[in-house]
């Protein structure tokens, strides 16, 4: 089995006594690639210097993480954007795997709304890199879905995709999540906590117990080849949202050293655990863990482009 962590912080210094140890027991677990967000400038660097350290199977994302845009956002916009020129024009290190993405970027209302206008601006100015660079978009959101769908709205037809990440969301949510095409969720720990409604949000059916129809895993990937990387192409065309999510429409993350899945919960979260939360999509679409892996790793494959799942 192979699996693809399309969220973790392995540069955070969390890691900084075993990060050899952690990926190799991810390799152990069946991780084939491990995809790392920056949330900062600072990060952008130490995101670029850890997937430099394991090429081809570490990849970089760059981005403002919307907790770290304050008064001074232009200035940290236009760094990250050098850092994002720079290592996409630079062929000088081909050890370095590509940047695949633009992240993690959003909104978050949580805590504060003190910079509301500039992650707004922020995120707006940065889902234009997107689609300029065509790099898929890695999305943070919290308390914020309906600004940030309003921002992603103006730009639908030209979004080259993206995951929203962490999705802990409802039905109706995940529908209007889902309604952009070429966008999946990022599924995590929370899945397994005793409490969560996600499974039942994300395969209704046949959590419920009547999985009779089977509807809920009918392939609906539309398009031929996605070898091709015509990214223009629609190449999902998913059903209701009452009826849950496709698998089709999911990627597996830890959002490590956060998250960890139950029976780690409240530990350090680390690429290997992504086994627990494929054991537990496994029950909840029913179907066999092998599948929920290749998938999810078709799925990851399509939207980043460029990255080999080992
Ligand atoms: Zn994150």
């Amino acid at each position: 089995m192979t699996y693809i962590d399309t969220h973790c912080h392995l540069d955070g210094e969390e890691f900084n006594n075993d990060r050899d140890a952690v990926v190799q027991r991810a390799r152990e677990a069946g991780c084939g690639a491990i995809f790392l967000p920056a949330i900062d400038l600072p990060s952008c660097h130490t995101v670029l210097e850890t997937c430099r350290q394991y090429p081809g199977y570490c990849y970089p994302m760059l981005g403002l993480h919307p907790e770290e845009v304050r008064a001074d956002w232009r200035d940290q916009l236009s760094e990250i954007r050098k850092c994002l020129n720079t290592s996409l024009t630079s062929h000088l290190a081909p050890l370095t795997s590509p940047v695949i993405a633009i992240g993690e970027v959003g909104l978050d209302f949580y805590w504060s709304r003190e910079f509301e206008q500039e992650q707004l601006l922020a995120f707006e100015e940065q889902v234009r890199w997107s689609i300029e660079l065509r790099l898929p978009l890695m999305i943070h959101c919290r308390k914020a879905q309906n600004e940030m769908v309003s921002i992603l709205k103006r730009y639908k037809d030209q979004l080259p995709g993206g995951v929203f990440h962490c999705f802990t969301g409802n039905a109706q949510e995940a529908r209007q999540l889902l309604e952009f095409d070429r966008f999946v969720l990022g599924i995590g720990g929370v899945l397994t906590f005793k409490k969560s409604n996600l499974p039942a949000t994300l395969a209704p059916t046949v959590a419920s117990g009547s999985a009779a129809d089977g509807d809920i895993s009918t392939p609906t990937v539309a398009s031929g080849s996605a070898a091709d990387g015509d990214i223009s192409a629609p190449t999902v065309v998913s059903g209701s949202a009452a009826d849950g999510v496709p698998l089709e429409r999911i990627v597996l993350e830890t959002d490590a050293p956060y998250m960890a899945p139950v029976p780690m919960r409240g530990k350090r979260n680390e690429s290997a655990y992504v086994r627990h939360i494929i054991t537990r999509l496994a029950e909840a679409y029913d179907v066999s863990e092998e599948e929920v892996a290749q998938t999810t790793n078709a799925t990851a494959c399509r939207i980043f482009r460029g990255v080999k799942g080992e």
